[in-house]
């Protein structure tokens, strides 16, 4: 029988984690560590994720607060904001929310962020330590990826990886921790050739596409450790009964908000599987979590404490 991989358990140990940190640190210096997200334009999906950021690290005891922009602020209004913010001794962590509006150069953006609060890990001096394996503030779904796997007992030594995806938010910076990790790793994308000869080889499988269900038996291998990052709303109720059949938590789901939480991978697939991420519960909840690590190491790398 596969086993699931929560996600959940370990980002609460994570979060306690935190809290009990902050808490510590608030005691000794009188200070507790500062985030701040930003938000440009109006994005239902963004709004969400950046108020669950928000309350996350206020009930961790860090100082959290959004800036709102409207989409009309230009490039270079952006990113002098940005600079100020990287100017203050009162910010310890900034985070711009992705995407950004189609008329932004994300990546410009995201360069504009100092390196010292990049709470997100995507600026490319961060990156390029994850590739030199120094310690540095690492992108955080792949960092919670990781860490998931190491709190289930999975060895990633000398294991075959195969990634689907090759994003800099997951794809990339996952692969390079995985190399790190001294394990085999293969990245797949739209042009791979063979996709599921080229997943069914692996010792882990990661799906990382943002295609609901695409991921099918014969993309894994017997007993494989199936790591599904895909966050997909579907609303329409065929497809849901055509990947779910009438499992009737999927309806019900969908009566109660027009919509359910599809994975990558199919429900079928993760049955050849010995461990696999759920969706909703595996990947998603770490990322949360991650990012109040990552705001503590800056403000603490900030203050040169250990
Ligand atoms: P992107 O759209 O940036 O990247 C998707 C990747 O998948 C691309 O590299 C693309 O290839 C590849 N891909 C898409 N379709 C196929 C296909 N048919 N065959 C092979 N490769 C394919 O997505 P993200 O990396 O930002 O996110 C991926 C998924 O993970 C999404 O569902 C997202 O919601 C979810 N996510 C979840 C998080 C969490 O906290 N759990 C955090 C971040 C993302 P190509 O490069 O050739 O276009």
């Amino acid at each position: 029988m596969p086993q699931a991989m929560e996600g959940k358990t370990l980002a609460e140990k994570i979060k306690a984690e935190v809290k009990r940190e902050v808490d510590r640190i608030k005691q000794e210096l009188g200070e507790v560590p500062r985030l701040i997200g930003i938000l440009v334009g109006e994005n239902k999906s963004s709004e969400i994720y950046l108020r669950t950021k928000e309350r996350t690290a206020q009930s961790l005891g860090i100082i959290s607060k959004i800036l709102r922009l409207p989409e009309s602020i230009s490039q270079e209004e952006l990113i002098a904001r940005l600079q100020s913010l990287n100017d203050s001794p009162e910010i310890d962590g900034i985070l711009v929310q992705l995407p950004l509006p189609s008329k932004f150069q994300t990546n410009q953006v995201i360069e504009a962020i100092s390196p010292e609060k990049d709470v997100d890990g995507f600026h490319p001096l961060n990156l390029g330590r994850l590739l030199m394996n120094e310690i540095g503030l690492r992108p955080c779904t792949p960092a919670g990826i990781i860490e998931l796997l190491k709190f289930y007992g999975v060895t990633i030594e000398g294991q075959e990886v195969v990634i689907i995806g090759r994003s800099l938010i997951v794809g990339k910076p996952l692969a390079a921790m995985f190399i790190n990790e001294n394990a085999t790793v293969t990245i797949c994308h739209s042009r791979t050739k063979d996709l599921s000869k080229v997943a069914s080889r692996a010792d882990i499988l990661v799906a990382a596409m943002g295609r609901p269900a695409y991921i099918q038996s014969d993309f894994v291998k017997e007993g494989a450790i199936v790591v599904d990052v895909g966050i997909n709303y579907v609303s329409d109720a065929a497809l849901i009964e055509k990947i779910f059949g009438d499992d009737p938590k999927r309806r019900q789901d969908w009566q109660e908000k027009g919509y359910t939480i599809v994975g990558d991978v199919h429900p079928q697939a993760r049955e050849k599987s010995s461990l696999f991420t759920p969706v909703p519960g595996g990947v998603g909840p770490l990322t949360v979590a991650m990012l109040m690590r990552n705001t503590l190491l800056a403000f603490k790398r900030r203050r040169h404490l250990s």
